[in-house]
């Protein structure tokens, strides 16, 4: 097992890991920016190092630096979070080369899926359904044109190398399709590096359900559930919840074994999460993320296992602890992403934090890196804390989610905390009826 590992993320996703490494007696090292030296992640860990300015350019996602930071420190895994570096395979690669492990799958892994377009032609090989669309790349407005007509509109274009819900857009006919791919290529060029687009139908009402997967350098993958992220504003996750209210345990044990055997296939080794898309009984693979993700808390209260530390264990090349029959699913887990933002307006509220008081009791499970003091830099993602409840049931989860929220105290900032209330008041909500624009929906009804 790994003796040090330096965690390149900051955050309550810092903290998260540095939390399974000090259980595993694996000592931390911390890297931050100039405005992250008093940051929550920096202090709990044993070790720190200043690796740039506040752009993340500079610093988070400054790959010299990291490696530098972990060859000072000795460090012998790095741990890249979610987000910034998670998913650069030439990162995984640098880091690999220099004779430090990288807590995550094969940098192949990473490089494929993190074409969505390659992915797509993959998942296809690999026996599972895709969304009808383009076979590859459409280079012109004109090809992105036929494609579209043969499908049907609307359709989605969205950017191969996309990712957070960025570089797709929505094209409800024909006469908006020159337009949308040229913006659509700009921006993906401009945020990606990389122009390339394609052509998928576009779902009217799916709900968003994603298997997460565990597999081991020995051969072995499993799969560890599902959860529902149905509940999303601007293609981004808001809540999530396991196991999904549209599922149920049949179609649940399909799909979970369909994915596994797939990860077999693929020979994938540490944690990953497989996304569909579900309408009308059906899935329709979106992409895989090779890494962590924001929303795995879900999964850890409803199987009590602790997928950070399954993951370094994995990437220290341990065959996975569990078997397929050993994961076990109980009651219901619902998290809620508590952003430094207007609850109505999405308007960014960076800023001190005056009080901080974070709910306790049976099932609550808080992840934040706030305190008391902290200034929420303008600078980064604008996620504070997430709060993640369970319950025997769905409704016993909801009770206590609607308490916990109510004894949660951020005061110097706006916060989310108040939609999510509003949230857990309605009645589709309750009744498990959402699909991925429902949110939306919601937020645009007149008051
Ligand atoms: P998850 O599926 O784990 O919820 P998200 O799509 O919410 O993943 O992304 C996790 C984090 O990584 C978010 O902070 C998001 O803004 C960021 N992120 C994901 N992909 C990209 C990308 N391609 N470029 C920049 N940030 C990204
Ligand atoms: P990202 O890499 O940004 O996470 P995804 O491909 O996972 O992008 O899609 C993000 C979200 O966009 C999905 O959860 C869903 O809400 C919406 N979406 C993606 N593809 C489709 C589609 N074909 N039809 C309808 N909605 C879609
Ligand atoms: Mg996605």
């Amino acid at each position: 097992m790994f003796d040090k590992v330096l965690i390149a993320n900051r955050g309550e996703i810092a903290l998260r890991i540095h939390r399974a490494c000090r259980e595993m007696g694996i000592r931390t090292v911390a890297v931050h920016s100039e405005i992250d030296a008093n940051a929550m992640h920096v202090r709990l860990a044993d070790e720190s190092v200043c690796i740039g300015p506040a752009p993340a350019s500079q610093s988070y996602l400054n790959i010299p630096a990291i490696v530098s930071a972990a060859e000072i420190t000795g460090a012998d895994a790095i741990h890249p979070g979610y987000g910034f570096l998670s998913e650069n395979a030439r990162f995984a690669e640098i880091v690999e080369e220099h004779g430090i492990a990288f807590i995550g799958p094969s940098s192949a892994h990473i490089r494929l899926m993190g074409d969505k377009l390659a992915a797509r032609a993959k998942a296809v090989e690999l026996g599972l359904p895709v969304v009808p669309g383009s076979p590859g790349a459409v280079n012109t407005a004109e090809e992105a044109s036929a494609i579209a007509q043969g499908i049907g509109y609307p359709v989605l274009l969205k950017a191969a190398a996309g990712g957070g819900g960025r570089g797709i857009t929505l094209v409800r006919s024909a006469a908006e399709i020159t337009d949308a791919f040229r913006r659509t290529q700009r921006e993906a060029e401009a945020g990606f590096g990389d122009g390339s687009l394609y052509v998928e139908k576009f779902l009217e009402r799916p709900r968003h359900i994603e298997i997460q997967v565990a597999g081991d350098k020995h051969g072995n993958a499993v799969h560890v559930g599902e959860r529902d992220c149905s509940v999303q504003r601007r293609h981004q996750k808001v809540v999530e919840e396991s196991p999904s209210p549209a599922l149920n345990e049949a179609q649940r044990a399909e799909i979970g074994e369909k994915v596994a055997v797939a990860m077999r296939k693929l020979g994938y080794s540490s944690v990953g999460t497989v996304e569909f898309l579900y309408e009308d009984g059906a899935f329709y693979f979106i992409e895989m993320n090779t890494r962590l993700q924001v929303e795995h808390p879900v999964t850890e209260m409803v199987t009590g296992i602790d997928l950070v530390r399954e993951q370094i264990r994995l990437a220290a090349g341990a065959p996975l602890s569990f078997t397929q029959d050993e994961v076990r699913f109980n009651g219901h887990a619902i998290e809620c992403r508590i952003t430094a933002e207007n609850a109505r307006t999405f308007a960014p509220s960076p800023g001190t934090i005056l009080t901080y008081h974070a709910p306790g009791g049976l099932g609550v499970r808080v992840d934040s890196a706030l305190y008391a003091g902290y200034r929420v830099p303008p600078t980064y993602d604008s996620l504070i804390a997430k709060l993640i409840v369970h319950g025997r049931n769905r409704n016993e989860c909801m009770m206590r989610l609607r308490r916990a929220l109510g004894e949660f105290v951020i005061d110097g900032i706006e916060t989310t905390i108040p939609l999510h209330l509003e949230l857990l008041a309605n009645q589709d909500f309750a009744n498990g009826d959402y699909d991925v624009k429902w949110l939306e929906r919601l937020l645009d009804a007149p008051a």
